[in-house]
């Protein structure tokens, strides 16, 4: 078996380590004879073992304050564009929200959030906080293009809305600067399926009063996520993730690894004309680079012939094409390394 260097934008790679584990315990998880996605999620196993101490390592991981709650939401991220609208645009008395508009995923939660409300749209360059706003949301890492924006944006007293799907616990932040975060954790965390939501306290309970039960923050916050039956494999899995993390040195040990890698890529672009990246020096993303080579059917080689050198899923959103090299944490250095030989060996062989 060759387990590949896999740069799927997402669902994306999974420490082996992780695997690994899964694969010890499927069978029999803590001698009870079952895995721990085949009992009761309110049943004091799942509760203390799994849901729990999940939940106090991703706050570990992250330094969240007490008045902040983290749900555990069974879905992926996109159901929080509609979420978002229905829980936070009546804080203010004209139903007024600012979007960022920065690329293709944030686009998406303009189109829904425009379905509950008004919703004013600003670039990320231009955007000025003014206090009729019910909150402003941002997407910081725009996983299509490859753009990510390294600096919060200064909201005031209105709530700053983050969707961080393609870049959680890839580096330490300031959650204090957040009303809400929320991510899906098929990038940087465990499978497809589940979501995160990091909930400052005083921003529950102002849900539009026809907002479905599950689309209700407070249901989860009411219930620790067990209004019904959550996604109890994702958590069960991120629950090993944030303990593979916490090994490594946490957050701050990986985000100096992640800057490393995107730096080594970044640095070999720039150094040749064969292959281009357009994204602005200052908005490069760690997470996600896109790149292209002289012509689309040098793209379509290049996806050929790193899959066979197990090198997989560079090819490009069909949106902006090119090849794409999603870098999370559980790509370890060693793979951006197989990459860049890769790239230089394509790129003697066909310039
Ligand atoms: C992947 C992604 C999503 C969508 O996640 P789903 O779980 O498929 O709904 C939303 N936002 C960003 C920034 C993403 O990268």
């Amino acid at each position: 078996m060759t387990r590949a260097y896999n740069f799927c934008s997402g669902p994306a790679m999974i420490p082996t380590e992780v695997l690994e584990r899964v694969k010890s315990e499927i069978l029999d998880w803590n001698n009870i004879g079952a895995s721990a996605f085949e009992i009761s999620h309110r049943g004091k196993d799942y509760l203390e073992k799994v849901i729990e101490p999940a939940e106090h390592h991703f706050r570990q991981l992250l330094n969240i304050p007490k008045n902040y709650h983290v749900l555990f939401t069974s879905f992926g991220a996109s159901h929080h564009f509609a979420m978002v609208p229905l829980n936070l645009l009546d804080r203010s008395k004209n139903n007024t929200a600012c979007y960022i508009d920065s690329g293709i995923w944030s686009g998406k939660a303009i189109k829904e959030a425009q379905r509950y409300g008004n919703i004013i749209l600003k670039k990320f360059e231009d955007f000025k906080s003014q206090s009729d706003y019910s909150y402003i949301h941002y997407t910081p890492n725009e996983t299509i293009e490859g753009i990510q924006f390294h600096d919060i944006p200064k909201t005031g007293d209105v709530p700053l809305v983050a969707d961080m799907s393609s870049e959680i616990l890839s580096k330490p932040i300031d959650i204090k600067k957040f009303g809400l975060i929320y991510a899906g954790a098929q990038k940087n965390i465990a499978p497809a399926g589940l979501s995160l939501v990091i909930m400052r306290d005083d921003l529950v309970g102002f849900a539009k009063s026809f907002t479905p039960t599950l689309y209700n923050y407070k249901t989860y916050v009411d219930s620790q996520s067990l209004y019904h039956t959550p996604n109890t494999f994702g958590i069960y899995l991120a629950g090993l993730a944030f303990e593979w993390l916490l090994k490594q040195g946490g957050v701050e040990a990986i985000t100096k690894i992640n800057q490393r890698k995107a730096q080594k890529l970044y640095d070999y672009l720039d150094s040749t004309d064969f292959y281009k990246n357009s994204v602005d020096k200052k908005y490069r993303s760690v997470m996600n680079i896109v790149f292209y080579t002289p012509n689309a059917e040098l793209d379509k080689l290049f996806v050929e012939e790193s899959t066979k050198a197990h090198l997989i899923n560079l090819k490009g959103h069909k949106a902006v094409g090119g090849l794409r090299a999603s870098i999370y944490n559980a790509m370890p250095e060693a793979g951006v390394d197989a990459l860049i030989n890769f790239m230089k060996d394509f790129e003697k062989r066909y310039a």
